[in-house]
Formats: structure tokens, C-alpha cells, sequence
């Protein structure tokens, strides 16, 4: 990413980030309490608009997500959307971006606990670079470290503090030589990337983890699901991937909002495949790039534009 932009929303303002004053005593420094998304704006030239990509989804999943910790969004979906919007418009944001939106629990209260700590809304958008998608694919590692189970922390509510364990394999998988760790369940089935999803063919048919899976079901694992289905007739099952069919697949690719969709050439040493990209990935890299800045026709619900209309 670049370097931000400089006006954030912070606690039902926008001001420039260095007035944004989030505490060093704020309770989610301490325990990581609150949830975040990740949205991505997409810059058309030709149309001289930037679009959202399913920005309501994500506001819908972090209301999802504050429910499940207890916490109150101070809007719903379409405000957020609006005011994300609002955002950019602001940043004179004309180019390819990334907004985080953050439901913290902000409040000066050294306590572990998940109520009354001031929960807060904020905004942040940052450049996106425009090779950010990558072509030439990725080598991954089968991480050691496991994802948390829904009983303990639940990844559906894409929690902050639940990012350290992903973290920590990330960094173990590029110490190693790799380019992305894939994490595994706590009984050892496979779960998802460190911020996006996984997705095999083996012959004609896709597999992923299911929802139930430990995963975060990412939004972009939707869309990716459906244009499989719907561009090339393909069988997606949501089913328990093995460790052991990453090491067979014949094509692989990892989804999310910031990779979009990002091919996997190798896992621990094998190659995925014949070890090139695989066509399908990068026929669903493009269109899912298309759409996401209206230069397709299909699926205009899933964009909203930010200056126009
Ligand atoms: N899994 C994890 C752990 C993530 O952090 C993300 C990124 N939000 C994803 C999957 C992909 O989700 P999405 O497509 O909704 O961005």
C-alpha cells in the first residue's frame, strides 16, 4: 500500500488522521477488542469513476461481526456505504483504493471485557498500486500454526486481535522462503490463507473450506464461487479440504478483497499443477478485475460508484 490518505473519519467527523486521537489507553491497544473490514475501490479512467466493490456486504458482514462481540455500529449498511463514499470524495481519491473501516472498542478502560468500553467508528483510505494483482502467481507453505476455533475466537467475526496468529505465520512462511502461509484447522483440515480464501480444482471439479470450516468466508470467495459456476459451467463443492489434495490439485488460488484473486503455483515444494498460473484463475483474475470497474456488464450490484449518480 502507499502512503494513506489524509483525511480519516474518526468518532463521527472527518478530520486530518493527525487529529484523529486514538489513545494509547484505548481498551482495543490492549486486547485487540473490536472487528474491521477491508473495502476495495476500484479507479475506471474511461469512465472517470471510482467504484466500490461490495461495499454493502462488508458493511452487512461487520454488522454480522458486531453482533456476535456485542457491539453497536453507531449506522447501518447504506450510511457506512455512504459515508465511505464521502470519504474518498473528500481524498480526491482517483485511483485504485483500499478503505479500512474499524469498530473499536476506543474507550480509556484498561479492562478485559467486551461491554461498555466506547465503542467507535472510524475510516481510513489508503493507494492501492496497480500491480497489486498478481499474475505470476505464489508460492505457499502449509503453516504451522492453526487457526482458532469458532469456540474460542470466531473468525467470522474478523476480530482484531485475531490477527495475530495469522501474523505469526505470515512471517514464519516468508522466513522460510515462501510467499504466503496456508493455515490448517485445529484438527488439521484446510482452512484459509492469512487474509484471503483458498480455492482447488482437482480435475473438473473446485473444492473449498467450508463456512463451518474456521474460515472467515471471505466476500470475494462468493463471487469467485459464482463466476465459476456461472462462466465456466464449473462444480464448486464447499466441503473439508485435506492437506493432502493442496499437494495434488491441478490448479489453486487464493481470494480477498486486497489479492482479489491471486494464483497458487506451488505448495511446500510442489507444484500446483504443471507450476504456471492456472487458466481458469487467470480468466476469473480478469473478470472479477472487470466488473469490479464496470467494464464488464455483469454483476453492476456488486459496485457502487462514488461520484457519480
Ligand atoms: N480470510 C481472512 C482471514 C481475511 O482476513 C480475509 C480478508 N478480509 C479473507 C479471508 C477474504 O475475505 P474478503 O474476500 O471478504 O475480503
Amino acid at each position: 500500500f502507499g502512503t494513506p490518505y489524509d483525511e480519516v473519519y474518526a468518532e463521527n467527523a472527518f478530520v486530518p488522521e493527525k487529529e484523529s486521537r486514538l489513545s494509547v489507553l484505548a481498551n482495543a491497544v490492549s486486547y485487540g477488542t473490536g472487528t474491521f473490514e477491508g473495502i476495495r475501490a476500484c479507479w475506471n479512467p474511461d469512465h472517470q469513476e471510482l467504484y466500490l466493490l461490495q461495499a454493502r456486504a462488508h458493511y452487512e458482514r461487520m454488522a454480522r461481526s458486531a453482533r456476535i462481540l456485542g457491539l453497536e455500529p453507531p449506522h447501518g449498511p447504506d450510511q457506512l456505504v455512504h459515508l465511505t463514499a464521502e470519504l474518498l470524495r473528500r481524498n480526491g481519491v482517483r485511483a485504485d483504493a483500499y478503505v479500512r473501516p474499524l469498530l473499536l472498542q476506543a474507550g480509556e478502560q484498561l479492562a478485559v471485557r467486551m461491554h461498555d468500553c466506547g465503542t467507535r467508528l472510524y475510516l481510513a483510505a489508503t493507494p492501492m498500486p496497480d500491480d497489486y494483482i498478481d499474475r505470476r502467481g505464489v508460492r505457499c507453505t502449509v503453516s504451522a500454526w492453526r487457526r482458532t476455533a469458532d469456540a474460542a475466537v470466531p473468525n467470522r467475526a474478523k476480530v482484531i486481535g485475531s490477527y495475530a496468529g495469522p501474523a505469526l505465520a505470515k512471517t514464519e512462511a516468508l522466513r522460510n522462503g515462501f510467499d504466503e502461509a496456508i493455515m490448517l484447522t485445529g484438527d488439521g483440515y484446510v482452512a484459509e490463507a492469512t487474509t484471503s480464501n483458498v480455492l482447488i480444482r482437482t480435475g473438473e471439479r473446485w473444492a473449498t473450506p467450508a463456512a463451518t470450516d474456521d474460515i472467515l468466508a471471505g466476500i470475494t470467495r462468493s463471487q469467485v464461487m459464482r463466476l465459476l459456476r456461472e462462466h465456466t459451467g464449473a462444480v464448486v463443492e464447499e466441503r473439508r479440504v485435506h492437506r493432502s489434495e493442496l499437494y495434488s490439485c491441478d490448479e489453486a488460488l487464493l481470494c480477498g478483497t486486497a489479492v482479489l484473486v491471486t494464483p497458487v503455483v506451488e505448495v511446500d515444494g510442489r507444484p500446483v499443477g504443471d507450476g504456471h498460473p492456472g487458466e481458469t484463475t487467470l480468466a476469473v483474475q480478469r473478470l472479477l478485475q472487470a466488473i469490479s470497474r464496470r467494464e464488464e456488464a455483469d454483476h453492476p450490484e456488486w459496485t457502487t460508484p462514488v461520484y457519480g449518480a
